[in-house]
């Protein structure tokens, strides 16, 4: 079918799309309407994380249709109590929430540590968030964001989260006050442009909340389940957070999301927190298959592999075309261009032939990578021989 018959004005308009109509995937490539084929290292934005239409989703998706689709989530359902129990073995954390969106289980961990405080800091309720930071496209996510504009388009924000600097330990404390009740970050800010938090950072948040008795809340909803390498992204700086919040990955494609928390934080009570879809049986199959698959033997080892590899990559092209560097963690990494051409690079290379590339730029002088966790050698070879053309011809 040719693009200018397909629909696209029915669509309400919120961002500029290019003009292609993606009709099927499979690991690391996609097919556009034309029949075109790219490689994919964008994976709908780090939620892939098994590549297109893995076969132990499907699998685990036709079998649970089959079986049962929604009970009510007033009831308790076989595959919610079995992810359930999966991310409580595999993680420091005791109780699990689930829900549909990133944003969804970030409202939840704001409500939550708000409850917290409510029972036991006398109603303290402000979060300290991060500048630059990503935490979804609810209101109250917005304002705990700190995207440079965010405070004003929909004005007037929800209030309570005065805004730190990432990796500047004095700027938190700065903060802190009696109506605190907690710190919030992403490990490594993902749409900021892939600025890991550092270790002594995440160490010196850890102190700081025992210190100061506020919660501190790990937003994992693109660096968790297995995409910087360690199931959860907090295991790599050797902490325990008190709340964290997963999306994206954890439903490798299907919209599924989670809070997680530590036993004594666990403070709602019946009618405070709930959600017509939460725990449902069909996404929470497909939950319980991704993590599966990314808690087997060897799985994560190859990551990590993968990632160095990846890494070292980027590192040549550094090298040889006198980019500024690369960073990240796990299969969550940036280079760095040193110039304003991300953007540019982003169209030629989906836009190149006979296969396209896609890339992502959340920040023009650089690219980001977030290729299914299971990409292999050979597709990462392709993707850095591809660059290095454009790069050559831009050069
Ligand atoms: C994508 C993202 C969100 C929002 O998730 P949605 O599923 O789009 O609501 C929140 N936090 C981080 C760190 C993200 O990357």
């Amino acid at each position: 079918m040719a693009f200018a018959e397909y629909p696209v004005q029915s669509l309400m308009y919120i961002t500029n799309r290019p003009e292609l109509v993606f009709t099927e995937g499979k690991g690391s490539w996609l097919t556009d309407h034309n029949g075109k084929r790219y490689l994919d290292f964008v994976q709908g934005w780090a939620v892939n994380s098994l590549g297109h239409s893995n076969e132990g989703m499907i699998a685990a998706l036709e079998k649970q249709a089959r079986k049962l689709l929604n009970p009510s989530p007033a009831f308790y359902n076989e595959p919610m109590l079995a992810l359930a129990k999966l991310l409580t073995d595999n993680s420091c954390f005791d109780k699990v929430f689930f829900a549909n969106s990133g944003a969804e289980a970030n409202e939840g961990a704001i409500k939550l540590a708000r409850k917290w405080g409510q029972k036991h800091k006398n109603g303290a309720f402000e979060i300290i968030t991060m500048n630059h930071s990503f935490h979804g496209r609810t209101l109250a996510t917005m304002s705990a964001s700190g995207k440079a504009g965010w405070d004003k388009i929909f004005a007037p924000q929800v209030p309570g989260f005065p805004k730190a600097e990432l990796n500047d330990l004095a700027s938190v404390e700065a903060l802190i006050n009696d109506k605190t009740v907690g710190i919030m970050l992403e490990p490594v800010q993902g749409e900021g442009g892939v600025i890991p938090a550092t270790r002594e950072f995440m160490q010196g948040l850890r102190a700081l909340a025992d210190k100061h008795k506020v919660l501190f809340i790990v937003d994992e909803v693109q660096t968790g389940c297995g995409r910087c390498g360690t199931l959860f992204a907090y295991e790599l700086s050797g902490v325990e957070p008190d709340i964290m919040t997963l999306g994206k990955g954890i439903g490798g494609g299907v919209p599924l999301a989670a809070l997680l928390c530590k036993g004594d934080v666990a403070s709602f009570e019946a009618g405070d927190q709930g959600g017509t879809y939460n725990g449902n049986p069909l996404m929470t199959a497909v939950g319980a298959a991704v993590i599966e698959q990314l808690v087997a033997p060897g799985f994560l080892e190859d990551v990590r592999a993968k990632a160095d590899y990846l890494r070292e990559q980027l590192l040549a092209l550094t090298a040889e075309f006198g980019l500024a560097g690369e960073r990240g963690d796990g299969l969550l990494r940036a280079l760095m261009l040193g110039k304003d051409i991300g953007p540019q690079i982003v169209e030629e290379a989906r836009d190149m032939g006979p296969e396209g590339l896609l890339l992502n730029s959340p920040r023009p002088n650089l690219l980001r990578f977030m290729p299914a966790l299971n990409v292999t050698r050979e597709e990462i070879d392709q993707m850095i021989g591809m660059l290095r053309t454009l790069l050559k011809k831009l050069a």
